[in-house]
């Protein structure tokens, strides 16, 4: 069996979980497989990573918390410098809101499709401040996705002024406004690691 991960820019966060096993000597012992059609996931359970491919491309990678669908923690890097031990306020205050939100009868998620990260929570509830992260999906990020604003949601058009980060280097937050962007930066840049 052959598989793709070239198109994955996340690579480097699970290159070192001998996943040269899976890929070369087809040896699965670390990873059970699970197919459904034209989608494989190989889980890792005392890594805490799921590899999802679709027609063998990987496609995304999905990262768990202690005790989540009897994952263990993953423990290397997050990407973003995200860590598990944070709240969805703790998210919202690093890369902003999102229009690509989910929760109502569902547990909460929040999805940014510019950075290629979407960050599932425990509990359903948007106001609950122990409400833990119980995994996280990377894929990868659209390039032709539109930009929303990290404050008020509003698409970014094309032609207009968009309001960034301080430091030069950090894409992960996008302002409409002068106005947005003085209602969030001062929480961003405390947690920016550019
Ligand atoms: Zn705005
Ligand atoms: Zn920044």
């Amino acid at each position: 069996m052959e598989f793709d991960f070239s198109n994955n820019k996340f690579y480097e966060y699970f290159n070192k979980l001998n996943i040269n096993d899976l890929i070369n000597n087809n040896n699965y012992s670390d990873y059970k497989l699970k197919e459904f059609k034209n989608i494989k996931y190989f889980s890792n359970l005392n890594k805490g990573i799921s590899l999802c491919f679709k027609n063998d491309i990987l496609d995304s990678i999905f990262l768990y918390n202690e005790n989540i669908d009897k994952f263990h923690k993953y423990k290397n890097k997050l990407p973003y410098s995200i860590n598990f031990d944070m709240k969805n306020v703790d998210i919202i205050q690093l890369l902003g809101d999102t229009p690509k939100k989910g929760g109502g009868n569902y547990p909460i998620f929040l999805n940014y499709p510019n950075l290629g990260i979407e960050i599932n929570f425990i509990g359903k509830d948007w106001s609950d401040l122990n409400n833990t992260i119980s995994f996280i999906i990377l894929f990868n990020d659209n390039k032709n996705e539109e930009l929303y604003c990290s404050v008020c949601t509003n698409k970014i058009m094309k032609n207009n002024n968009i309001f960034k980060c301080n430091n030069k280097n950090c894409n992960l937050v996008n302002y409409c406004s002068e106005k947005c962007k003085n209602l969030h930066i001062k929480f961003h840049l405390k947690l920016c690691y550019y």
